[in-house]
Formats: C-alpha cells, sequence, structure tokens
C-alpha cells in the first residue's frame, strides 16, 4: 500500500485525541521540566501544532474541509518528522501516526501548496547537482586524504552522504579511518548521490523515487553487498524509506544497512578493535531520531481492516522504538578510556529531536535554534561536557545554538570520538 493520505484514513481517524503523544512515557518520566516530547506542542502550545491536530486536518483536507493555509503548513513543516507522537501512540494504539504525517506533507506538495521555499531550492540542487548544497559533484569525494585509500570493489560501500562529503569532511575522514584501523576493507563510489532524506521527510515523493532508484542503481553496479553509513539520516533513508517508497519491507531489499556505531561495535566484541588513547571527556549521548526510533526496519503492509478494526492479513506493527540503535554508541562510548558517560532524562526511544531534522532547520532556523536550546540545557543538566551524537544535522544545528547562545557546550559526531580513542 503506497504512502497516500486517503491510504491512511483508517490510521489518521484512528487518533482518538489522548495526548499521549505529546509526553515522554510517564514510566520514564523524571521532571515536569523535561516531561515533554513534541517540539512544535511545546513550541506553540496550540493543538494545531500536535500529533492529533495533524491527524483531524489531515481528515478535514481529505474531506475538503479545509484548505492548506499557511498556519497549517507553519504547524505541517515545522514538525520535524521526529517520530516520538508515534512511538508514544503506539504504547497504548495502533495507527501509523508519523506514515500521516509524511503523507499530509506530500498531499501539500501534490496540491502545490507544499514544501516550504527553501526545501524547493534543495530539491533543485539535488537534480542538478546531484547535492544539497548546488556543490559541484566532482567534488564529492575531496574529503579523501593522503592517508586514506579505499578499496577499488569491496564488500562493503561507505555511503558518505552530503554532510560529511561537502559540510562537514572530519566525520568522513574519521569513519574512514577507523574503517582502515580496524582493517575492514571498504569502498567509496562516484556516483554517489544525495540519499534523498530531505525530499522524503518534506513530501517530495516523486523526486525521492528518483534518487532512490539512483542511488540502489549505485550500488548494485558496484558490487556491493553492504552499504555503511555514519550518518543517521543516510541510515535511515537506506534502510525504512527506500524501500517503503518502493512499496516493499526492508528484508525485501537485497543490500544490508549497517552504521558505524554498530560495526565497530561488533568489533569491539569480536576484539578486533581495542581503544587505547585516552580521552578525557564527560559526555552526554543525544539519540537521533533517524537512527533511534525511526530506524527499526519498514514492514510493508498492503489490506484491509475489518470489524473492531482487525487488520486483514495480520499486520506486523512498528515503531515501539525499541529496536533502534541505542546500544551501539553507549557500548562504544563506555569502552574508550577516559570518557565518562552520563545520560540525560530523556533517552532513547523518548529523546527530544534536535529540531532540526525534515527540513525544519531550513526553513524555521528560529524555531530550531529553541529546540536545540532545550535540548542543550538538559545536556547541561547533566554536568557533561560534550554532547555526542551520530548526526552531522544534530551535531551542525548543537553547535550552531550554543555559539548563539554563548555556552561553552562541545558537540561531537561518534566517528570523531572513535578516532580520537584508536590505536
Ligand atoms: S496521535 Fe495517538 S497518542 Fe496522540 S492524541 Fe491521537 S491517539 Fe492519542
Ligand atoms: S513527528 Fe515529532 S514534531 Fe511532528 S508531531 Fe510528532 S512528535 Fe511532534
Amino acid at each position: 500500500m503506497m504512502i497516500t493520505l486517503e491510504n491512511l484514513r483508517h490510521d489518521a481517524n484512528g487518533c482518538i485525541r489522548c495526548s499521549n503523544c505529546k509526553w515522554v512515557d510517564h514510566i520514564y518520566m523524571k521532571s515536569a521540566r523535561f516531561a515533554r516530547i513534541c517540539p512544535i506542542t511545546q513550541k506553540h502550545a496550540f493543538n494545531l501544532y500536535s500529533a492529533p491536530g495533524l491527524m483531524y486536518s489531515a481528515l478535514a483536507i481529505m474531506d475538503n474541509g479545509i484548505r492548506f493555509t499557511p498556519a497549517l503548513l507553519d504547524a505541517l513543516y515545522k514538525c520535524t518528522s521526529c517520530g516520538a507522537c508515534d512511538v508514544r501512540c503506539k504504547r497504548n494504539l495502533d495507527p501509523e501516526i508519523l506514515s500521516v504525517i509524511e503523507a499530509l506533507k506530500a498531499k501539500a506538495v501534490e496540491v502545490g501548496a507544499g514544501p516550504m521555499a527553501e526545501h524547493r531550492a534543495v530539491a533543485k540542487n539535488i537534480e542538478t547537482t546531484h547535492n544539497r548544497y548546488s556543490a559541484p559533484h566532482a567534488d564529492r569525494l575531496n574529503w579523501l586524504t593522503e592517508d586514506i585509500k579505499p578499496s577499488v570493489k569491496a564488500d562493503i560501500l561507505y555511503f558518505v552522504g552530503c554532510a560529511a562529503s561537502y559540510a562537514d569532511p572530519s566525520i568522513a575522514r574519521a569513519t574512514a579511518r577507523t574503517l582502515l584501523s580496524a582493517g575492514t576493507d571498504f569502498m567509496v563510489s562516484t556516483d554517489e548521490t544525495c540519499c534523498g532524506h530531505l525530499l522524503y521527510s518534506t513530501g517530495q515523493f516523486d523526486a525521492f523515487k528518483r534518487q532512490a532508484e539512483r542511488n540502489i542503481k549505485m550500488l548494485e553496479q558496484s558490487g556491493a553487498k553492504t552499504v555503511l553509513l555514519s550518518c543517521a539520516e543516510g541510515y535511515k533513508t537506506w534502510k525504512v524509506d527506500y524501500p517503503k517508497i518502493l512499496g516493499k519491507s526492508t528484508s525485501d531489499m537485497n543490500y544490508n544497512v549497517v552504521h558505524i556505531t554498530e560495526h565497530v561495535d561488533t568489533l569491539l566484541k569480536s576484539g578486533h578493535v581495542t581503544f587505547t588513547k585516552q580521552v578525557p571527556l564527560k559526555v552526554t549521548y543525544h539519540d537521533p531520531c533517524n537512527l533511534g526510533r525511526l530506524s527499526e526496519p519498514w514492514y510493508h503492509w498492503e489490506g484491509t481492516y475489518e470489524r473492531y478494526g482487525v487488520p486483514n492479513p495480520v499486520k506486523h506493527f512498528r515503531r515501539d522504538g525499541h529496536a533502534g540503535v541505542y546500544e551501539p554508541p553507549r557500548n562504544i562510548l563506555k569502552s574508550i578510556p577516559g570518557i565518562e558517560l552520563v545520560e540525560m532524562e530523556r533517552m532513547k526511544e523518548n529523546a527530544w529531536c534536535c529540531g532540526g531534522g525534515s527540513g525544519a532547520e531550513l526553513a524555521f532556523p528560529e524555531f530550531a535554534s529553541w529546540a536545540a536550546s532545550e535540548r542543550i540545557g538538559e545536556a547541561k543538566e547533566t554536568g557533561a561536557e560534550a554532547i555526542v551524537t551520530s548526526c552531522p544535522v544534530c551535531k551542525q544545528l548543537f553547535q550552531r545554538t550554543a555559539k548563539e547562545n554563548q555556552t561553552n557546550m562541545k558537540t561531537y559526531d561518534m566517528a570523531e570520538i572513535i578516532e580520537k580513542a584508536l590505536p
């Protein structure tokens, strides 16, 4: 069943307006200060800015009750598609809340109301230069240095992504050096193009499907069987959104998807990686939405809902959030000599989104900075000197916001921390 609003009417209709999706699961809630989980709800305190508000808007759009007004577009595109509401809703119920939000964005694009101008500009960049920054495609591998020589052919393809290729090459270099140090044979491809995450998450499904097909063809032609990523957005895109847009399950794809933290954690456990250098730092780990609760495998389902809403055939529900990549980064940090890991109140499936996802930072930079400030404040409460994350968007936003707020909270990517600890 394709992700269209009409196909998801049952799910939008399944919202009972209980508002559970606005709060951290009460079992894990530790304080009133950090009890909220939906950034748009906390910022605006008006029901349109929430999952139930968007569910009812979706129904009203389908029934021609309302149009995509500027207010609705503001709420819809400030929503970072972080998936917190979906996880919280599925604690008790089973509607596909996040899929409805994604389909509502796609409907806005279909009728010409969305996405925001900043998202259209990125789509144009991707179409013309194959990357989100409009940088020359020929420069995509400029991050490679003399000491980094990937194989010409290997079973593992390191898909670097736009951010690490162009904007933050220290992440790409740290990842490649980690792989070389661990003896992992890997290749990179000059034919890599933007994963398309921003296209999918802003509802530009046609352009996203073209990117999915382009990159899957690139992978097939490379001969590699595993895609390794250092970027949370790319990881979720290959694992969840490519199958989703193609009407398949993750298990139907003829490739494996591995994040660098999963790979290093496996090598740590088998003794093929040892951390020898001291990294004296008290850190807290920020779970990127796309590596945490959003990264569970996708299960394609086509069918009908019968009496009492029973799905026929049986549906595999996902996104209670428990199958995200939570332990590998934490295991790694705990294994590095000198690192002290302290946890924030909202963690794992209950993590607070940085505020930058799904193009929200591009279109609404002040909102994104506010959400990031909330997270930096939560990190400070732990006594940590630095936030470690696994997503270049989170890293960039935290660094920009810390500078704006004149706080001394540092942010590192996991790959950079790993590289510091290697022999
Ligand atoms: S989306 Fe789910 S959790 Fe949120 S109000 Fe609706 S039914 Fe309740
Ligand atoms: S996806 Fe995130 S920002 Fe959007 S409504 Fe759900 S919890 Fe709020």
